[in-house]
């Protein structure tokens, strides 16, 4: 089955089961200011399960444009390194306000998966979690739908390992949040990973496929959990991820709709058509930043439009490392106008304009890049143990306009680590100077630089759990 049939079946599904079928919300949140982008389906509902918005409908299902790269859920640094993670996904979901609940929440998941009328999986491939006190769910596995104790683990909540598994899943650190149940598809033994909740379970053996949530609690910012008006069910399942499964591939980089991107990817570069990970990562990096244009962002200094210029950046980095010598990134737009403007008809709309924003910003970074990256060279040669002192991470930063997660990429890929506090303290000293120099008209400081990185009030913004992001 192809992506677009995937995403249709699963629609049709829900419609069958009384859902309505709702359009993707934008990735920009619509008055949320707790949350950076879309990450996650329930995001346009979430008025529905706090009990302050009633609609005509009490199911309702979709295919929501997701980017996860930055705030709470960021994959942004697992991209290129797991078969999983995308900056830009499209998460399929379905959704009960104060309607169904666990129980026909399971039976829907199960059926859509294993019916031969639907996806028709092998069941003894499927592996499940549940939230270590959810005798309910545990029940409803074992002795309704039939799954051996063997393929049942019970997790708890794991605060902070970016990969683990968390069985309490959180839109952000306030918001509607419950205990939830996830599906796992075993690609097999010959692919390195443990099983969910093992030590090994970072790899990519079992692959997380649905996320099914219990609703049932409001976070507010004093970190009470207070009871929802109704217990309500929200569903989230990667269409990348199942398209995998269903395409009997194991990385999400194999399914049909990143062929053409890999491969305009690298005309554009001028590379080979390979399994090299900087390819996956602007393949994966033009969807997210052409979606986010597309939906109103642009590359900027400060908070949304300092992520998409991060992102940006990381592409054209990984696209020089792979021997790019001009603007390449915006040539990839058409490719995927190509593959994804019939779901999403405001690629097609915005293709001229996002092209235009790329290329502009590629070439303002182009200009520094080659620059930075050499004085980066220069500074790894003399370094004395395995850290990048906060002094050249900010030099980086300030003069050469790379965004942190930038030089961590670099860092990551020579087992070295950076001296965040050190940079942390740089950048201080910098918002305390530029504060005393704007009683003036004229910023000097601004005069000084390459790049007009002349803040970063992003950086707070973004403050991740103690991760540089
Ligand atoms: P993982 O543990 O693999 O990082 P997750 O538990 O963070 O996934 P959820 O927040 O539960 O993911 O999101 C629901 C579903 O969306 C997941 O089960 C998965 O299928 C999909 N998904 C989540 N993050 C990504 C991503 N970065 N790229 C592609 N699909 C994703
Ligand atoms: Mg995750
Ligand atoms: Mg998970
Ligand atoms: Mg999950």
């Amino acid at each position: 089955m192809k992506s677009a049939e995937i995403r249709e079946a699963y629609l049709r599904f829900f419609e069958g089961k009384g859902h309505t079928r709702v359009s993707s919300s934008s990735l920009v949140p619509q008055n949320d200011p707790t949350l950076l982008f879309t990450n996650a389906g329930m995001n346009q509902f979430k008025d529905c399960f706090l009990g302050g918005e009633k609609r005509a409908y009490s199911r309702a299902t979709t295919s929501q444009k997701c980017v996860r790269a930055g705030g709470k859920h960021n994959d942004l640094e697992n991209v290129g390194y797991t078969a999983r993670h995308h900056t830009f996904f499209e998460m399929l979901g379905n959704f009960s306000f104060g309607d169904y609940f666990k129980k026909d929440a399971i039976s829907y998941a199960w059926e859509f998966l294993t019916s031969a009328q639907w996806l028709s999986l092998p069941k003894e491939k499927l592996w499940v979690t549940v939230y270590q006190e959810d005798n309910e769910a545990y029940d409803i596995w074992t002795k309704q739908i039939g799954i051996p104790e063997e393929r049942m683990i019970r997790i708890g909540d794991n605060k902070g390992a970016p990969y683990a598994s968390d069985n309490f899943w959180t839109m952000g650190d306030t918001g509607p949040c419950g205990p939830c149940t996830e599906i796992f598809y075993d690609h097999g033994a010959d692919i390195w990973g443990g099983v969910p909740g093992s030590a090994e379970e970072d790899g990519d053996r079992y692959i997380e496929i649905w996320n099914v949530v219990f609703m049932q609690f409001n976070r507010t910012a004093d970190g009470v959990l207070h009871p929802l008006p109704a217990p309500s069910v929200d569903t989230g399942m990667g269409l990348e991820r199942i398209s995998a499964v269903m395409q009997h591939v194991h990385s999400n980089y194999e399914i049909d709709s990143f062929q053409q991107l890999l491969k305009a990817a690298a005309k554009a570069i001028g590379c080979a058509h390979d399994n090299n990970p900087s390819l996956k990562v602007v393949a994966d990096h033009i969807r997210s930043c052409s979606f986010l244009i597309a939906d109103g962002v642009l590359p900027s200094n400060e908070g949304r439009g300092y992520v998409l210029r991060r992102i940006i950046r990381r592409a054209c980095r990984h696209g020089n490392k792979l021997g790019a010598t001009g603007a390449f990134f915006y040539k990839i737009v058409s490719a995927l106008v190509a593959e994804m403007s019939v779901a999403y008809p405001e690629l097609l709309e915005n293709q001229a304009h996002i092209e235009r924003v790329l290329k502009t910003e590629e070439e303002q970074f182009a200009k520094t890049l080659e620059q930075g990256l050499r004085i980066l060279e220069q500074d790894l040669a003399n370094l004395e143990n395995n850290i990048i002192p906060g002094e050249v991470i900010f030099k980086l930063y300030d003069t050469y306009g790379f965004p942190v997660d930038l030089t961590n990429d670099i860092a990551r890929e020579r087992s070295l680590v950076l001296d965040e506090d050190g940079f942390q303290l740089l950048m201080k000293e910098q918002q305390a100077r530029a504060k005393s120099a704007s009683q003036f008209t004229v910023d000097y400081n601004s005069l000084l630089k390459v790049d007009t990185l002349t803040e970063f009030t992003g950086y707070d913004y973004l403050a991740d759990e103690g991760n540089i992001v």
